[in-house]
């Protein structure tokens, strides 16, 4: 998937509605000190369904909800808006919003949908809020000093089979589910015998 253009509204710093582009081939961000670089790559991991605060460099889910300044309130809601073109150059809207006390709302293409089926279409187009093709500040030493395991991770999600993972823990779950009922089955039919 190709990934056109990333929209922000009231996330961290981005108060104001702010659209940023993105170019076929390589994008890296550049400004001064301070200026929302990082809160940029955050927002996008952010809406692929990131949930970790340690990588959203905030304490709880509502940090990313602009907190208001001197001359500025705060806000009620942050929003993210990924626009991306899939293989077959149809487009695609993945939105997730998050208001005060309600918690996060997830939609593609306008339909309301479960965080789990954002992670999972992101993770099958090699695109995951982990995905290798993300780089923050850090990353490059971490691949270079990461167990070989952990590389093996990143490169199941660059080659975007990391999706099948969730996947077949959902089978293995409904597997367990399944032959636990029917034990129980079978105690109630000798139950009745
Ligand atoms: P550096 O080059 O120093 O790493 P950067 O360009 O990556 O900086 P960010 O770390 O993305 O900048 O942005 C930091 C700014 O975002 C700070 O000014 C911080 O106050 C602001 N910020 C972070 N969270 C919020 C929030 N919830 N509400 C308002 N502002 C926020």
């Amino acid at each position: 998937m190709q990934i056109k253009r990333l929209r922000l509204t009231g996330f961290k710093s981005f108060v104001d509605p702010a659209d940023l582009r993105i170019e076929p081939g390589l994008t890296g961000i550049v400004g001064p000190n301070g200026c929302g670089k990082s809160n940029l790559l955050e927002a996008l991991r952010w809406a692929m369904g990131e949930n970790s605060a340690k990588s959203l460099r905030g304490g709880g889910m509502e940090d990313v909800i602009f907190a208001g300044t001197q001359t500025r309130p705060a806000r009620n809601f942050a929003e993210v808006s990924i626009l991306g073109e899939q293989d077959d150059d149809e487009e695609l809207e993945v939105v997730r919003r998050i208001e005060r006390g309600t918690g996060s709302a997830y939609r593609i293409n306008g339909r309301d949908v479960r965080a789990k089926d954002v992670a999972l279409l992101f993770a099958d187009a090699a695109t995951g809020a982990h995905s290798p093709a993300l780089v923050s500040q850090g990353r490059i030493s971490a691949v270079i000093a990461a167990k070989p395991a952990e590389r093996r991770a990143m490169l199941e999600e660059a080659a975007g089979i990391a999706g099948l993972h969730v996947r077949r823990r959902d089978a293995e779950a409904k597997l367990r589910a399944t032959e636990a009922n029917l034990v129980r089955l079978d105690e109630v039919i000798g139950d009745q015998e």
